[in-house]
């Protein structure tokens, strides 16, 4: 077929040879058929007569990714006069993520003095955005200023894209603010470099400005404005964007759809989230895990896990996000069931379980208070290929389960596999040797950290706070906050308050109560705290004030919920629950376990609950606590050979933590609890963080 092509050739004009050239490249899709057209224009001599039809090998080969070869067509051709296939050769490099070369080509066509123009500008700028190269980007701000494209809009647009790739924010606006006119895609990036530089009220900012000007807000712009308003957590205006995009019939859009429901998840607002989800028309499968991920985030792991089984009713076919998300969920519920079929899930379907996945898998089964199978898990991934995160899921599994001297072996196992502590590491292994109570080997795991050049942070002191204050030593917990070289945060001071609590040191807990008041005062959970450390010093006077102090700023104690499986089904409990037929037989239970404990010695510590209160009341207030509610239905319906597990959204209280060891002798129970901080293994009376958590 070539040769019909040489025939061509000779008998008709160039514009002619031009057309069908033209063609028979556009319709070249392997590299031996592309060689065999180069070589034919290089004999015939066309190559270097038609600048056009050499773009068009360049730009073929460069698609195909052969850079190589399209340089050496560009450097047959005659391209010393004018700067257009520069410009091919340069968008060839550009466009095809060979930015470096690109930036090097740039540097050889100024040096060959060729006049860039604004088709150069724009491919030099983007390849400087992908290569961060910051320096380079503002020489060529210069070179656009001195060649008079300063007002070129397109050249301005890659300015912007340039100084916001690189990061600097603020100089994209500089660039931004100085254009002449701005189009829909230069205003939709300027505000998202501020939504994808988490400055979204910025970005909303802008976005009120963009809509003054008259333009109209396209789906594209729709969905970096619910991101930004994610970031911001802003419900309110969140809801404006949904109004938004149903009154333009933007919803009609996918990713639409995705980016509100992702919004949603993020303000919190999961209502909202489940409208749209259902209303909306077409459900691809990131939407299903979109609406997967507001749940899990929210904490609404049961509704995640039943939307679960909807998408198996729908035909969906989950991919490695979706496990991904329900497995986090059965890590939160701390559901050994739903863990178990989760993974069965994964197994059965062939669903490819990478690091990450292994590693959510492994911290599941430890917060489902299955150790044994989390080191299970982690056996079956080669030792080479764990990384720092399995390390991390493991230790802190250990943690949490007060197993410090098994914690300490995996930290210095990977220390001996070169894998290098980052700062989650130390925050694990030191909160696992304050758990277990190990003091000098936190102390010294505290001093290796700068070994490997982490920097404590105020995690790391609470750790350490923690540690010292669990000991009593609360002065050195003290001082070591006074060293701290940045500003200790709420944990630190919330760490030395509970060890003022445990050691009954009022005055030490003023200060930090103090501390905390002012840095967090929403928090009702340390007001209460303060409150049962002037009540156990019997200081009435300083408790009444506290609550009245608290009412005054309309604080609440966050719900209480305790979680139970049984039956392959969560049963929730809130304090103070109204008697209905589910949970007659429950409260009979409780009842008679009170009475049970008596006989064994059980006082009710109503440390926990307001002075005001009469003690009767008191006493039934303590008594109703949805944990012992969890446990009395947990002693009723649990085979005796199985530990009764139960997982609690805040700390357990005092009482509870004392009903729950006599509970482990008298009825010859094990009782697994998992609280906001860590797990309590109770057994013949006594209970694995040895008091103190
Ligand atoms: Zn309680
Ligand atoms: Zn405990």
């Amino acid at each position: 077929m070539f040769r019909r092509w040489f025939s061509i050739c000779n008998k008709n004009t160039i514009s002619e040879i031009d057309t069908h050239y033209d063609k028979i490249i556009q319709s070249c899709n392997t590299l031996p058929l592309l060689t065999q057209i180069h070589s034919v224009l290089t004999t015939t001599g066309i190559i270097k007569q038609s600048v056009h039809l050499s773009a068009r090998v360049i730009i073929k080969y460069a698609d195909h990714l052969h850079l190589n070869e399209a340089r050496s067509v560009f450097n047959e051709t005659d391209h010393e006069s004018s700067s257009f296939l520069w410009n091919t050769m340069l968008r060839g490099y550009a466009n095809n993520g060979y930015c470096t070369e690109a930036l090097w080509f740039y540097s050889l066509m100024r040096e060959s003095g060729i006049k860039p123009n604004n088709y150069t500008f724009p491919f030099v700028l983007k390849s400087c955005a992908v290569d961060l190269v910051i320096t380079f980007g503002k020489m060529v701000h210069s070179e656009v200023i001195r060649t008079g494209f300063g007002s070129d809009i397109y050249v301005d647009a890659a300015l912007v894209d340039m100084y916001s790739g690189c990061g600097v924010i603020d100089d994209a606006r500089k660039v931004f603010d100085k254009m002449s006119k701005r189009d829909v895609v230069c205003w939709t990036s300027m505000i998202t470099a501020y939504e994808q530089d988490e400055r979204g009220e910025t970005a909303l900012w802008l976005l009120g400005r963009m809509q003054d000007e008259g333009f109209a807000l396209d789906w594209v712009t729709i969905v970096t404005v619910a991101s930004a308003v994610g970031q911001l957590g802003d419900a309110r205006k969140g809801r404006a964007v949904h109004a938004f995009a149903l009154r333009n019939r933007l919803l009609l859009e996918v990713p639409v759809v995705n980016s509100i429901l992702a919004m949603y998840g993020k303000c919190g607002e999961v209502e909202y989230a489940e409208t749209v989800f259902v209303h909306a028309k077409v459900k691809q499968r990131i939407t299903w895990n979109s609406m997967l991920t507001c749940y899990t985030q929210n904490g609404l792991a049961s509704e995640a896990l039943n939307l679960f089984e909807q998408m198996k009713v729908f035909d969906v076919m989950p991919n490695e996000v979706t496990v991904l998300v329900l497995v986090s969920a059965c890590a939160y519920i701390g559901s050994r069931h739903h863990a178990t079929r989760i993974h069965d899930y994964i197994i059965e379907n062939n669903i490819e379980i990478n690091l990450t996945l292994w590693n959510a898998i492994m911290d599941m089964y430890a917060k489902c208070s299955d150790l044994d199978t989390a080191v299970k898990m982690s056996k079956q991934v080669p030792l080479d290929q764990l990384d720092v995160s399995s390390y991390n899921t493991l230790i802190s599994g250990y943690g949490m389960h007060g197993y410090g001297k098994q914690a300490l072996r995996l930290y210095n196992e990977m220390k001996n596999e070169n894998i290098h502590p980052n700062h989650i590491t130390f925050i694990s292994i030191l909160s696992a040797c304050s758990h277990a109570g190990l003091i000098n080997e936190g102390k010294k795991c505290f001093l290796e950290m700068k070994d490997f050049l982490v920097t404590p942070d105020s995690k790391h002191y609470a750790c350490m706070v923690d540690m010292l204050g669990r000991a009593g030593q609360l002065d050195e917990a003290y001082d070591l906050i006074k060293n701290m070289s940045s500003k200790p945060n709420d944990d630190v001071w919330g760490a030395l308050l509970l060890a003022c609590k445990m050691y009954g040191n009022t005055n030490l807990a003023k200060v930090a109560a103090n501390n905390l008041f002012c840095l967090e005062p929403q928090h009702s959970g340390y007001y209460v705290l303060m409150s049962n450390v002037y009540a156990d010093s019997r200081n009435w006077y300083e408790v009444g004030k506290l609550r009245e102090n608290m009412k005054n700023k309309g604080l609440k104690k966050p719900a209480a919920l305790s979680l139970i499986e049984f039956n392959n089904e969560l049963h929730g409990f809130h304090t103070g629950e109204q008697l209905d037929s589910v949970t007659r037989d429950v409260y009979k239970k409780m009842e008679q376990m009170i009475i049970d404990l008596k006989k064994a010695g059980y006082v009710p510590d109503l440390s926990c609950v307001f002075h005001d209160v009469e003690d009767e009341d008191k006493e039934a207030m303590v008594y109703y606590h949805g944990e012992k509610l969890a446990l009395a239905f947990g002693l009723i319906n649990i085979d005796k050979s199985l530990p009764i597990r139960i997982t609690k959204n805040l700390r357990v209280c005092s009482d509870c933590h004392s009903a729950f060891k006599l509970v482990s002798c008298v009825y010859e129970r094990k009782i697994i609890v998992r609280d906001v901080n860590r797990f309590h293994h109770f057994e013949d009376g006594l209970c694995s963080c040895n008091d103190y958590w």
